[in-house]
């Protein structure tokens, strides 16, 4: 068995981040990444904003990518691409396969940065045909900006979150003209000025629709949609499935870890420790989905948690778990709150929350009949909420709750 002090799981923005502060704070840090190369996400979105938090310019990703590991390396950090993990076991005992086949390493202390991933055509229940020319936004952007192919000249884009808004842009770049954008909601996710790009680039977007089937033998030759019960036949070559995120846990549900239903992701506490405190969890993993210098920032907080649990200054895990008792919430963490009022080391100073439908009401964090936070909300699902952390007097439950007239 190979041992470190730190193991990454995952060389994205929230992964190398980490293990770069880790090393420069004298802690020996290992990286594994499943791909060939390291960086994450931003290395095949090849368009800006990157970088405006963490360096002070406006990079494109795989810029952006190239430079945190740049300065891993420097720091002292060893990236093993080619290597995935399959298995996490109590204690921080981690399965790996890769060029050297099969090993397992072991380290004082494991970063889950294992990011997101897009909801497929199968699991929206999209009916029709099979035919090729159906990609998620990370695939095209892979295909396009990797591989320097265009899989198809007239897609049409499923979804208005930020990342549908990230397709245009790689359509663009690779002389791709999409037929529309559809989403099913009557407004478009991703915040108003977005849509701006649509219409500089002349792309309708057709809310209140959904994609009924998609036709094609061996590629896509159309869809057909259907808005507010019509359907109507649209003529296209490709369909980009994006948005959707969840988390990549699919290593967090075969483990012996908590999961929280509502993010997908696991159950952390301020530190983002895990329900085995030899875990720890940062970046998209925790919630479906935070730009690359949100991660980046959330990477070197739990870099410096992780600092003190090595030196033994975390104090015990426990305290008092957050309960979603609302339809309209989709998610909030930290999911653990401790009852010590000395929440340094790296500890997270807000509560994150994410909706599940668009809701406006007051949002309440109760707790042994008291009132612990009382504000009001008026969001739309997707949006960052971020409100003030709660102390808890007990390690009683605290149940979230969301009074929404409609
Ligand atoms: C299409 C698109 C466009 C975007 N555009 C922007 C933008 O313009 N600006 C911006 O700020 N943000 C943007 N974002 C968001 C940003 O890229 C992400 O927030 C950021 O990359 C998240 O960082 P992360 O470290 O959490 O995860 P990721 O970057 O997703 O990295 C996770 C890494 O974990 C690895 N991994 C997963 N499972 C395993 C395993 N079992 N074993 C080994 N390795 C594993 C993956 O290979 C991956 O490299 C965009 C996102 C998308 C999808």
């Amino acid at each position: 068995m190979a041992q470190t002090e730190v193991l990454v799981i995952g060389a994205g923005p929230a992964g190398l981040s980490a293990a770069t502060e880790l090393a420069r704070l004298g802690v020996q840090v290992t990286v594994l990444d499943r791909e060939a190369e390291a960086g994450g996400i931003p290395r095949h979105c090849n368009h800006s904003p990157y970088g405006l938090r963490e360096f002070r310019r406006l990079m494109r990703g795989p810029t952006y990518a190239r430079r945190l590991v740049a300065e891993a390396l420097a720091a002292g950090v060893l990236i093993r691409t080619g290597t995935t993990v399959t298995a996490l076991h109590p204690g921080g005992a981690v399965d790996v396969t890769g060029a050297d086949g099969l090993e397992t390493l072991t380290a004082r202390a494991v970063l889950l940065a294992t990011g997101v991933r897009e909801t497929s055509r199968a699991a929206r229940l999209i009916g029709g045909e099979k035919p090729g020319g159906i990609l998620s936004t990370g695939a095209l952007q892979g295909i396009v900006h990797l591989n320097g192919q265009r899989p198809f000249l007239r897609p049409v884009i499923l979804g208005t979150e930020l990342v549908a808004f990230s397709a245009l842009l790689t359509c663009r770049h690779a002389g791709i003209t999409p037929v529309a954008m559809i989403e099913p909601a009557g407004r478009i996710t991703a915040h108003s000025p977005a849509i701006w790009l649509a219409r500089v680039l002349r792309v309708p977007v057709l809310t209140g629709t959904t994609i009924a089937e998609i036709h094609g033998r061996t590629r896509v030759e159309g869809v057909q949609l259907l808005s507010r019960g019509d359907r109507r036949e649209v003529v296209t070559d490709g369909v980009i499935v994006s948005g959707g995120f969840r988390p990549e846990a699919s290593l967090l549900r075969a483990s012996h870890l908590e999961v929280d239903a509502g993010s997908g992701g696991p159950v952390i506490d301020v530190w983002g420790r895990l329900s085995d405190p030899a875990y720890f969890a940062a970046g998209n993993l925790l919630r479906p989905v935070e730009t690359a210098g949100w991660c980046w920032a959330e990477g070197r907080r739990i870099a410096r948690a992780i600092h003190a649990a090595l030196q033994g200054r975390l104090p015990e895990p426990g305290g008092a778990r957050l309960r979603v008792a609302s339809d309209a919430v989709r998610l909030a963490l930290p999911q653990v709150l401790p009852l010590t009022t000395k929440k340094d080391n790296g500890a997270a100073d807000k509560l994150q929350l994410r909706l599940a439908r668009p809701a406006k009401g007051r949002l309440r964090l109760m707790q042994d009949g008291l009132c612990l936070l009382d504000r009001r909300i008026d969001s739309l699902p997707e949006r960052r909420i971020t409100l003030p952390l709660p102390s808890p007097r007990t390690t009683s439950e605290i149940t979230v709750t969301l009074e929404d007239p409609r």
